[in-house]
């Protein structure tokens, strides 16, 4: 990744009335994929997993979309600010600790182009899914996945791979357009349980994380455009950007959730 470890670990997001908050009040940037992209890709990639994958989350999977996909920035609003939403979900902080922050302390919320402290939490969400599967607890997996598909997510949001003032960062990662996996070949896809059978996750998390950083690269390259599309004001240019960042991001969580959801691999 060309942006700094430090640079790219400084970028956190909240959403709604917290980014208002936030702008106000803190010097770092601060947003990213708002609520509904996160809703929107998260859907997109469970509803490509096939059905014996998707059961294992029992009746979780609404939940997993609408809820789970936002805890790292619901916890952060909280921890920060104090604020509480009023929608569904956690009331407070340590209602959700256990899903967002590693036991060694390091928040999960998006790559931070540590390879070593990416990977941890990568092996951490795994690991916790595939237990709770083992353990038949499928609202704690769903709630591990929500926060997996939040990492991955903003971590392709295409600001986040560059520098970029407050509100144009704002204005490019504030929607995406509709989008569907329908048609893509689970068997085509790279690095699941699939065709990877001798898969185990250290090797899945690494072709993950590879994936997650090629994309940040290719946004990187191209964020020029999108800067200089926001001062054109040409919205049908930025949904590109905005739709391949999306598409890319809903096709890494569901090889991921594919291959740990799957039976190919070995914790
Ligand atoms: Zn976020």
């Amino acid at each position: 990744m060309a942006s700094s470890p430090a640079r790219v670990r400084a970028r956190r997001c909240v959403t709604g009335r917290a980014t208002l908050l936030c702008l106000l009040l803190a010097p770092w940037p601060c947003t990213a994929w708002d609520t509904v992209p996160h809703r929107k890709i998260t859907k997109a990639a469970l509803d490509w997993l096939p059905k014996r994958v998707l059961a294992r989350f029992g009746d979780q999977a609404a939940p997993l979309a609408a809820v789970y996909s936002l805890y790292p920035d619901r916890y952060a609003e909280m921890v920060r600010f104090g604020f509480v939403r009023k929608s569904a979900g956690p009331r407070s902080p340590e209602e959700i600790r256990a899903y967002c922050v590693r036991p060694d302390g390091q928040p999960i919320h998006s790559a931070t182009g540590d390879r070593d402290m990416d990977m941890a939490s990568l092996i951490y969400l795994f690991e916790r899914i595939l237990t709770s599967f083992s353990e038949n607890r499928p609202t704690e997996a769903a709630q591990y996945a929500g926060v997996l598909a939040h990492f991955i997510e903003d971590s392709l949001s295409p600001p986040h791979a560059g520098d970029v003032e407050a509100a144009t960062h704002a204005a490019i990662e504030r929607s995406v357009p509709e989008f569907t996996l329908t048609g893509r070949d689970p068997h085509s896809a790279p690095h699941n349980s699939l065709n990877n059978p001798g898969g185990n996750l250290l090797r899945t998390a690494e072709a993950i994380l590879d994936r997650i950083y090629a994309a940040h690269e290719q946004n990187r390259q191209d964020l020029p455009a999108m800067i200089k599309a926001v001062a054109d004001r040409d919205e049908p240019t930025l949904d590109t950007y905005r739709l391949r960042a999306g598409v890319n991001a809903a096709e890494i969580l569901a090889d991921t959730l594919l291959a740990v959801g799957g039976t190919g691999i070995q914790p």
